[in-house]
């Protein structure tokens, strides 16, 4: 954790995400002690959607550093929804395999729900099947979402206390906002989902002591949406590409804006980056704040499973 000059501590997810790693290496060590077969990933890419293509390369790099196995599945632009859903009918049938992921989104004309739905919840360690969302609703141990998971390991690991507090969380996807307010809730927490329709949602925000932005929409809260002192969770990624508004959004940072002219871009969060630092109490940077937490989460979640599926035989 550092400091910023202006004000909010920064909470370092890079830092919070390699201790993560770390655990997860030395309970794959002692898995394998026992002379198993070591934890494994199988992870499916439809199409050819660039971004897709680094996150996958990312987790599988991130699996093997900690000794899972990580075996990359590609499918072209043009498969059916059937072969989808064949490849991962074998993958759930398969005794090696412990987790799979289907790398969102799919090429058009395959219905991401049926692929969410095809995954056996034993191996889904995204944690987006229905049994398990339902099964963090109703409060049982589960693989949950690996975003959430993530947030709630950095605010712990951060000594912020989530008992008692009030938490808004601005997004209601399955994938974050959802399984965000569940393990708040879980946590004891009084928390509010805001989303595209709720009304003033400056308004809503400013309650929080805990605020959780995942939306998509680049620097959407604003210092006015901040309680003096809050904590903020940028969840966001958001590419922007004029240097002049990079100047703005990062109060004239010739780091970011030499970023914006040598690469294209910078990534900014759905937090205005400058106002918050000066209104936060702690703000999660973007980027090396959320997204390290987010493939931390699915490495632990691919060596629970493992360990749920074959750790008794
Ligand atoms: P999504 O598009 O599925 O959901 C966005 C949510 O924001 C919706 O529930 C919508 O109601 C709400 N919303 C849209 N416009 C709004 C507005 N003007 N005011 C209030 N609410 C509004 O997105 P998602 O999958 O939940 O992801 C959200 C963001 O988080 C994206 O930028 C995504 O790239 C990022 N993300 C980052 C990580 C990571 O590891 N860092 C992981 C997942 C998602």
């Amino acid at each position: 954790m550092t400091v910023a000059a202006s004000g909010a501590r920064i909470l370092d997810g890079e830092k919070v995400a390699a201790a993560m790693r770390a655990e997860t290496a030395s309970l794959v060590r002692a898995f394998v002690g026992e002379g198993r077969q070591g934890p494994r990933l199988d992870v499916i890419l439809a199409g050819e959607n660039p971004a897709s293509l680094i996150y996958v390369r990312n987790k599988a790099r991130a699996a093997e550093e900690v000794g899972i196995l990580a075996e990359v599945h590609r499918l072209p632009a043009g498969a059916t929804e059937g072969e989808l859903l064949d490849l991962i009918a074998s993958l759930n049938a398969s005794d090696d395999v412990d987790g799979i992921l289907v790398q969102m989104p799919l090429p058009d004309g395959i219905d991401p729900r049926k692929a969410i739905f095809a995954v056996d919840p034993a191996k889904d360690v995204d944690g987006f099947h229905p049994a398990n969302s339902g099964r963090l609703w109703a409060g049982e141990d589960v693989l949950a979402p690996c975003t959430p998971s993530g947030i709630m390991e950095l605010l712990d690991r951060e000594g912020i206390r989530v008992e008692g507090r009030e938490a808004v969380v601005i997004g209601r996807s399955e994938i974050v906002g959802k399984p965000m307010a569940a393990l708040l809730l879980r946590r004891h927490a009084t928390v509010t989902i805001c989303h595209s329709r709720t009304a003033d949602l400056a308004l809503v925000c400013s309650r929080a002591e805990i605020l959780v932005a995942a939306v998509g929409k680049a620097a959407l809260v604003t210092g006015d949406f901040i309680r003096r002192g809050a904590v903020v969770i940028d969840v966001g990624m958001n590419r922007v590409t004029d240097p002049e508004e990079a100047s703005r959004l990062f109060d004239g940072d010739p780091g970011r804006i030499e970023q914006v002219r040598s690469k294209g871009h910078t990534l900014v969060g759905d937090v205005h980056p400058a106002q918050a630092r000066r209104k936060a109490g702690a703000l999660t940077p973007v980027p090396g704040g959320v997204g390290p937490l987010t493939i931390a989460a699915l490495l632990r979640n691919t060596m629970t499973a493992a360990r749920a599926r074959r750790g008794r035989r």
